[in-house]
């Protein structure tokens, strides 16, 4: 998506470990325009799909989820990251790596947000390695709801996280794919 890979290369920056720094308009101040305009396209490339929720993961997905999910129509539910008091009852957990914070720890969702009913998007702000992604198939596919892909907005693609999900047949949409970081000049996948 143009006005997306535009605002990476005027707005983003590289940290060490070709992390991606994009706290100006995607996950720390909230560019809202921009997020909706993508949602937009996220609506187009899954049309006809009948998704009937949105799932991501705790913290900076639920601000892609949401405006995604504003231009949907559908509801949110949101991975929560660490066993906390205000979740009850029956829980779906997924042991998974966070990428930026190299540490290991718990995906939560509550079961009765995700039904037999529901056909579920996965969306988040990244995709890397495809940790995050896969813990959050794996509480889809547990929840008995189905999966109906997933959109997210930057992929690295030099991780492969995202190939490898294409190949065992999940649908991957990306808004933006870094396929290399060299010198600090960006290319994006054609
Ligand atoms: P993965 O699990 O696919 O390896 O990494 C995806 C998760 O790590 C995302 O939820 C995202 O929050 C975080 N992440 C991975 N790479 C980057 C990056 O370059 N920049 C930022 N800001 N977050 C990243």
């Amino acid at each position: 998506m143009e006005l997306l890979e535009k605002r990476i290369i005027s707005d983003g920056s590289i940290l060490p470990g070709n992390v991606i720094k994009v706290g100006s308009f995607l996950n720390h101040q909230i560019d809202v325009k921009l997020l909706m305009e993508m949602g937009k396209e996220v609506k187009r490339l899954y049309e006809g799909e009948n998704i009937t929720k949105i799932l991501t993961v705790e913290a900076s997905g639920i601000a892609v989820a949401t405006a995604f999910a504003a231009v949907m129509g559908t509801m949110v539910v949101f991975a929560k990251k660490h066993g906390t008091s205000n979740i009850s009852g029956d829980v779906i957990s997924c042991r998974t790596h966070s990428y930026t914070h190299n540490t290991d720890y718990n995906m939560v969702v509550e079961k009765q947000y995700l039904t037999d009913r529901d056909r579920i998007l996965i969306v988040d702000d990244f995709l890397a390695n495809g940790q995050a992604l896969c813990s959050l198939i794996d509480i889809v596919t547990r929840s008995g709801a189905q999966l109906v892909g997933c959109a997210v907005a930057i992929e690295k693609g030099f991780q492969h996280g995202g190939d490898k999900l294409r190949e065992k047949g999940i649908r991957v949409e990306s808004l933006a794919i870094i396929d290399s970081i060299e010198n600090g000049v960006i290319r994006f996948r054609r």
